[in-house]
């Protein structure tokens, strides 16, 4: 009897143990998958109702290098571009993914066309821009203010706009400048990692910011009511910017200096600067700019948003992840799919939803609408188009014809 007895109690403790072995095994990834939805659904929540806003994609750049521009015989619905090229990180069905909202796409040639052929090269870049947005209009819509990307938003479209990336593609002339606005370029970014004739680049070796021409540079951005783009130019740049324009500035695509101390992030006493201005840091996803090193995780990009917003509020802050300009992306954030997954990593951190709705696409709406305003404003009061040209001395070449 007392064999048989030890025999149930070991058959009973036997079965208990497989019951709770079996519970944990089926119960512990079945929680783990709904959490995983209810963040994600969340995270997708968010951004249905506030798509992502992108200050800054090279795919114009990548259509160049790779497909010379040629894109009449692409079916951009369907086409998974990384069939087409090695490292591509932007397509159609991959924004849809990453519930792309609006992009603003980079129109950039490199620092040595400055001087030489940047306008045309700049030109090209918006045409091929141009080209793609308008075949498909089932998928992009082409647009210039906050208000034409809500539309394009509610009619299920990916707003295209345009930014030009370096003032080389201006070559010096405010009538250039006018001309790319015309043609549909809403921001432009000072310098590329070169100094242009009238605004130093952060890899400078000068100690001066803006030139007199620089500054009326500016002023005429804030009259057509172009954003003015602090990314990649040097700190005396930011600061003799912040100085005098009367609209809120950008960095399309820059990261937080403290964390990862580049020429190419912000330093913490101009973020305060850019809080005053109103204006936005759209954090660049580039390992090398976001830890500097090769290696980088999303929660190292999630580190410069909580850096951030710690220091400034979350009313500065958007995206510019640099996709398609750069070769190493962090991981969990390897292209334009991928956003949800920086918002779900926010909200494991105690983002509130407002705040996310800011970053995904409220705050750089709201600069647009504050740089539109004093252009309306200031053409209103008859502020004129400025005819300055740039001394012959400061931009003497064998390639410019003397005025
Ligand atoms: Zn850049």
């Amino acid at each position: 009897m007392g064999s048989q007895s030890n025999n149930r109690i070991f058959i009973f403790l036997g079965a208990f143990l497989a019951v709770a072995v079996l519970a944990v095994v089926i119960a512990v990834p079945l929680a783990l998958t709904q959490k995983d939805v209810i963040g994600g659904d969340a995270a997708i929540n968010i951004l249905t109702e506030v798509p992502i806003i992108d200050g800054h994609n090279d795919w114009p750049y990548q259509l160049r290098r790779h497909l010379q521009n040629e894109v009449n015989d692409i079916d951009f619905m369907t086409q998974n571009f990384s069939e087409l090229y090695n490292g591509s990180h932007t397509d159609v069905p991959r924004m849809k993914t990453g519930k792309m909202g609006a992009q603003f796409w980079s129109c950039y040639c490199n620092c040595g066309a400055g001087g030489k052929d940047a306008v045309r090269l700049g030109i090209e870049q918006i045409d091929v821009v141009r080209r793609y947005t308008e075949a498909n209009p089932l998928i992009f819509q082409f647009t210039t203010t906050a208000d034409e990307i809500e539309t394009a938003n509610k009619e299920g479209k990916i707003a295209c706009l345009i930014g030009i990336e370096g003032g080389h593609m201006i070559d010096s002339s405010l009538a250039a400048l006018r001309t790319l606005f015309n043609l549909g370029t809403r921001y432009m970014t000072l310098t590329h990692s070169c100094d242009t004739p009238w605004a130093t680049a952060f890899n400078t070796n000068k100690t001066t910011g803006l030139t007199d021409f620089g500054k009326l540079v500016v002023a005429e951005m804030n009259r057509l009511g172009m954003l003015v783009d602090l990314a990649h130019v040097s700190d005396m740049t930011m600061n003799d910017v912040f100085d005098i324009t009367t609209a809120p500035v950008i960095y399309s695509h820059s990261s937080a200096r403290t964390l990862c101390n580049h020429g190419r992030n912000v330093p913490d006493d101009i973020l305060k600067r850019l809080a005053e201005n109103k204006g936005i840091l759209m954090v660049n996803f580039y390992n090398d700019y976001v830890t500097c090193s090769p290696h980088a995780n999303i929660s190292d990009v999630a580190d410069h948003f909580d850096y951030v917003k710690n220091l400034i509020g979350a009313d500065y802050l958007g995206m510019g992840a640099d996709y398609d300009g750069v070769t190493r992306v962090p991981e969990g954030l390897e292209d334009v799919s991928t956003y949800p997954n920086l918002i779900r990593e926010l909200l494991s951190r105690g983002w509130a939803t407002d705040d996310l709705k800011k970053i995904s696409g409220k705050n750089i709406l709201r600069v647009m609408r504050a740089v539109e305003d004093v252009a309306k404003q200031q053409q209103s009061s008859n502020v004129l188009p400025d005819e300055t040209w740039i001394t012959d001395s400061e931009v003497a070449s064998v390639c410019r014809t003397p005025t």
